[in-house]
């Protein structure tokens, strides 16, 4: 076997010198280096923001979604959506592990969900066996490789296969919850309504407490009606937040001008950067989980209103965040409930 380096760089054929996630190319041919994992793919969960690129640039029609995936991945080597940027997470079975890798647990044939990015994944996909234009997880027959820097979790054996990837995919936003959030805070969460929105919902009121109130900005009154029934916020908005200006003062006809101590952007569209913004208060912190966020909108619009806050990027990865949101599905059964009739039905 030939020698890997740690974080993937042997595999990236241009530009040279960048890392893998950056890369505009991968090596994706299939033998491994000594300090690879090799999996045979059984589905990938594709970023929300890159899915509903695909489904919008394609009209929704399946055909030429499962076309439009099939060519990234073949120009590219990973399946990094050219205009969001962003990957997703796969599951699949461990099909060899190189002779060098550091990890001596790990058993050939054990299921694992990958927690580091498509965006920087070597994969192949020999073809798709199901992809539904309204679900972002797709079946398919390929293989992927897993550098020695790249993070794994072993599929749960208590929760189904498609619950674990759909929550695993969103680990990072309840993670974050848990560090950000304070008791008594006042938390505004954008797309609430969103599998990432829920979980952060759900840690956000645990962190809060009785002093404390979530407000929830949800796009689709159903969204909204759900996130309401379920108890997962002290207030909820329709509205749409794009629209700055409007969130802003619904969220303050609840705050008062004070505004939030957190807010946590979930949406997947872009152009949601001011509404989180301007609904923080002085000196909060707006966490920026969306993939559609574009950094210039949100540090250039900050300095545009005076707005001293502070900016969190989305780091999808949080020490023990797959764990913690695994959790929450074993504490809450409305939100298994829910997931499992939205991931496993078939
Ligand atoms: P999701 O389940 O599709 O949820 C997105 C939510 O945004 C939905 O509730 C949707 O509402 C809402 N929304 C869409 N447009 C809106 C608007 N104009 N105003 C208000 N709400 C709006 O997505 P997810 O899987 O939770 O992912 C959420 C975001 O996190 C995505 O951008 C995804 O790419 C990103 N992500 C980031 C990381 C990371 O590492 N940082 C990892 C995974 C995912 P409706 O359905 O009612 O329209």
């Amino acid at each position: 076997m030939k020698n890997g380096n740690k974080y993937g760089t042997h595999r990236v054929m241009e530009p040279a010198g960048t890392l893998p996630q950056p890369a505009l190319r991968l090596d994706n041919t299939m033998d491994i280096y000594d300090n690879e994992i090799l999996i045979d793919v059984q589905t990938l969960n594709i970023d929300s923001a890159s899915y509903a690129q695909i489904r919008s640039a394609c009209g929704g029609d399946a055909a030429r979604m499962e076309e439009m995936i099939l060519r990234v991945v073949a120009e590219r080597g990973k399946m990094q959506n050219p205009v969001t940027g962003s990957g997703g997470m796969l599951i699949g079975t461990v099909r060899a592990i190189g002779t060098r890798h550091p990890d001596k647990q790990l058993k050939v044939g054990e299921k694992i969900a990958t927690l580091v990015s498509l965006s920087l994944t070597p994969l192949r996909i020999d073809r798709i066996t199901r992809l539904r234009p309204e679900s972002d997880q797709v079946d398919v027959v390929g293989q992927a490789i897993l550098f020695e820097s790249g993070i794994y979790a072993v599929l749960p054996p208590d929760l189904p296969e498609r619950l674990s990837l759909a929550l695993l995919d969103v680990a990072g936003a309840p993670a974050q919850v848990a560090r950000l959030v304070k008791r008594g805070d006042t938390v505004c969460i954008i797309g609430g309504g969103g599998k990432s929105g829920i979980l952060c919902c759900y840690q956000a009121m645990k962190q809060v407490g009785e002093s404390g109130r979530v407000i929830v900005v949800e796009h689709s009154a159903e969204g909204a009606r759900r996130v309401e029934e379920m108890g997962l916020a002290t207030h909820v908005i329709v509205a749409d937040a794009t629209r700055a200006l409007e969130v802003y003062e619904r969220v303050t006809a609840i705050t008062g001008e004070q505004g939030c101590d957190v807010t946590i952007n979930n949406v997947n569209v872009p152009s949601t950067e001011m509404a989180s913004i301007l609904v923080t208060r002085e000196g909060g912190c707006v966490y920026f989980f969306s993939m559609a966020t574009s950094f210039s909108k949100a540090a250039l619009g900050a300095e545009g209103v005076g707005k001293d806050v502070n900016l969190l990027m989305g780091n999808g990865y949080a020490a023990g965040h797959a764990a913690l949101t695994l959790e929450i599905v074993r504490e809450s059964a409305s939100i298994r409930d829910l997931f499992e009739r939205q991931y496993c039905a078939s």
